[in-house]
Parts: structure tokens; C-alpha cells; sequence
């Protein structure tokens, strides 16, 4: 079970070295892949990803779970589900969906709105399942004549009157998804991905917030809690060109005004689960990743800055090192099993390790072989001593 980052910027992005938010799961021994979210160019990240033995493919993706609205989380669905639904041949209506989609009330309109805007016609079919909430308004896949004509129906799924959450609403092989509201500008979801024993791994992906509480009885003891960290307070030692105005309590005050989270909050939201692992996405576009293909004085500077946000997760965590996402990192989450009869320690954690997408023993390569800018790592390295490179446009998140 792996988790490859397709995008890790919050929307102030793209920049030069982030897109905006996917990610991809293989929790299936079928091949198959399950996305998180699709901000645009993500279909062209696919394209992008390095070469070797863990490179996806579009033509895989069976599911796509849409965390909320925001144009830097959906985006790219239409252009990724014209290339994996296939260019339209001989018409075949019996077919069962290529690809179902979850997400809150207005993607299946969305969707279906942009695929009739743009004439868009595929070989294969859609379905788009919405989670809704009680007040959310059902949008119809009836009379047939409203839907394009690449959907299938799909299921308008209420979530549970007690908990307000949709409980294994996907359930295939061993492996349930259930979803939770969190607290961010617009409506959002976290979705988690567990299994069943004897493996029970468990991974939580959350939507954008400033407070993923509501989700929490969900999110209890995860294998790996993947966590929104759009902005942070780098001390001027670290970033030369970070701000005096700048201040821990000033940033959090602001981040939480916008509906987002600092790397600390991240790291007690870790704590308060008991998170077996931690990775921090959708980074702010002031926190640019440290590339290959930069100088190396800039990407000392960025690979410092990126240590000190997951320091400061980890301090919060207090039970182990938080991970920043970079684009194509692949987390690979291994068997959790559960505890032998007699042991006291719940689950027992067998074994968890990270590969980045483009790994740290390739930094003597200098431009990690492939000539087009990879991430660089950035574990063990100096703190910055020259005066380049954090400032980046400001742009509002989303
Ligand atoms: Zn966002
Ligand atoms: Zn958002």
C-alpha cells in the first residue's frame, strides 16, 4: 500500500516546483490506483513523474475522492477523465462506470457542466457518488436526458443522521473508505482508507482545515495522517528573507482566519489520533521545494526551511519526524499488525518507511540523472547562509 503526492502546493499555486493538490493511493493488490483530489495540471504530472519502476498510469485510476470545491482540488477531473475514459468509439451504454467519483454536493453538476460545455465525448463512463449532508440539495440523474452522456447514475449517499459521517460507503476486497466533515471555508471532507485485519492499515487524508475535529472519531490510530500545513512562522535564522512582522502567533491567527493549518497544528491533530506517521501537503507557495535543477545556495535555503516545518510538526507530534510532502514522494505504509493475545500494546507497528519520489541518494548526481529538476530531499542538511530565494508572490489559498 503506497501513497504517491501528485501535487503538494495549497492554491497560491502551481509554481515552479509544486502543483496543486493529488495524490494517489494503490490499495489494492488488483494495480489499481485511487486519487485524492485533481487540481488542475495534475493530468500532466502523470507525464511528469520520474521514470522507473513505480510510474503510474491514467489508464489505472478507478476511483477519485474530491475533498471539497476549491478550484486547486478539482480542477484537472475533467481533462484527467477525458484521457482515462478513452477517446469515443463504438458506443456501448451497458457499460459499467471506468470510473466512480465521491465527493460533496455540487461535483456531479460540475462535472457533468464542464463534459457538455466542452463537447467532450469518451469510449467509456463516469459515475459521480455525492456525499450529502442534510441541507445539501440532491442533483438528478433523472430523467436520463440530464445527464451526459459519458455518466452513469450515481448514488446521492446521506450521511448518517448519529454521527453525521458516511460510514463505508466504498467497500472492496479488504479494503472500506469512510469520510467526515472538517472545518475549512467551504464545506470539506477527510476521507480514510482502511483495512480489514489482519493488516488494518489505515490512511487519512484530509481536505484543507482549520480544525479536522468532527472527523476525529474516524481517525483514531492511522497508519499515516496525510495533513494540510499552508502556512508557517520561519525564524529570520532560517529564511533571511522571512518577515519581522511575521510572528508564530500572527501566522496562526491568520492561517485559521483562512481556514488552514500551521505545520504545529498538524502535528497536535497527529497526536490527539495517535498517528503512526505524518506527512504535511498542501504547502503554502512560500515554501517552495528544493529542486535539483536550482543553485545550491537557493536550495540549502529551501531545504532548510522545509526541515524547519516538519520540526516544527514533530515537536507538537511528540512521536516521531513529520514528512513534507514534495511532488512525486511515494510513502510506502507497511503491515500493521495487530497485537499477539496477551500483549498490551494495541496495534504493533511491523515495519513503515518513506522513499522519496526522487530519492535522497541520488543528490550526488547533482540533477538527479534525469536532467529536468527533480525534489531534492531535504533530511541532514546545513541551514541556509546566503539571502535567496524565499520570496514568492503572495497569492490568496484556497
Ligand atoms: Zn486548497
Ligand atoms: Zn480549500
Amino acid at each position: 500500500m503506497t501513497v504517491t503526492f501528485l501535487g503538494t502546493s495549497s492554491g497560491g499555486g502551481p509554481s515552479d516546483s509544486r502543483n496543486c493538490s493529488s495524490l494517489v493511493a494503490d490499495v489494492q493488490a488488483d494495480g489499481s490506483l485511487w486519487m485524492v483530489d485533481c487540481a488542475e495540471g495534475t493530468l500532466r504530472q502523470f507525464a511528469l513523474q520520474p521514470y522507473g519502476t513505480h510510474r503510474l498510469k491514467v489508464s489505472r485510476l478507478s476511483k477519485i475522492f474530491v475533498t471539497h470545491m476549491h478550484v486547486d482540488h478539482t480542477m484537472g477531473l475533467v481533462p484527467l477523465l477525458r484521457n482515462a475514459l478513452g477517446m469515443p468509439q463504438e458506443s456501448d451504454t451497458a457499460k459499467p462506470p471506468r470510473v466512480e467519483i465521491y465527493g460533496p454536493a455540487g461535483i456531479r453538476t460540475f462535472i457533468r457542466s464542464i463534459l457538455k460545455m466542452t463537447h467532450t465525448r469518451t469510449a467509456d463512463r463516469y459515475v459521480v457518488h455525492e456525499l450529502l449532508s442534510a441541507n445539501d440539495e440532491v442533483t438528478p440523474c433523472t430523467p436520463p436526458e440530464v445527464m451526459h452522456s459519458s455518466e452513469c447514475q450515481g448514488k446521492d449517499i446521506w450521511a448518517r443522521e448519529e454521527d453525521g459521517f458516511w460510514r463505508n460507503f466504498v467497500s472492496k476486497g479488504n479494503v472500506a473508505v469512510d469520510a467526515g466533515p472538517i472545518l475549512h471555508r467551504a464545506p470539506c471532507l477527510g476521507y480514510v482508507i482502511r483495512e480489514s485485519p489482519p493488516l488494518s492499515r489505515k490512511i487519512v487524508v484530509l481536505g484543507d482545515t482549520n480544525d479536522p475535529t468532527p472527523i476525529l472519531p474516524l481517525c483514531l490510530s492511522p497508519s499515516l495522517l496525510i495533513h494540510e500545513s499552508t502556512d508557517a512562522c520561519i525564524p529570520h535564522s532560517i529564511d533571511p528573507n522571512s518577515s519581522a512582522k511575521r510572528t508564530t502567533e500572527t501566522v496562526e491567527a491568520k492561517v485559521r482566519e483562512r481556514g488552514h493549518s500551521t505545520p504545529g497544528m498538524a502535528g497536535s491533530f497527529a497526536k490527539l489520533v495517535g498517528a503512526q506517521q505524518l506527512v504535511l501537503n498542501h504547502i503554502g507557495s512560500r515554501f517552495p521545494a528544493p529542486l535539483y535543477s536550482i543553485p545550491r545556495r537557493v536550495r540549502d535555503t529551501r531545504v532548510a526551511v522545509m526541515k524547519e516545518v516538519e520540526r516544527q510538526a514533530s515537536e507538537e507530534w511528540g512521536m516521531g519526524e513529520a514528512q513534507a510532502a514534495v511532488d512525486f514522494m511515494r510513502v510506502e505504509v507497511h503491515a500493521v499488525r495487530e497485537a499477539a493475545p496477551g500483549f498490551d500494546g494495541g496495534l504493533e507497528e511491523e515495519a513503515m518507511k518513506v522513499e522519496r519520489g526522487v530519492g535522497e541518494a541520488d543528490e550526488t548526481r547533482g540533477n538527479n540523472g534525469r536532467g529536468r529538476g527533480g525534489n531534492a530531499g531535504h533530511r541532514g542538511r546545513n541551514p541556509p547562509t546566503d539571502q535567496n530565494t524565499m520570496q514568492q508572490p503572495e497569492r490568496e489559498d484556497t
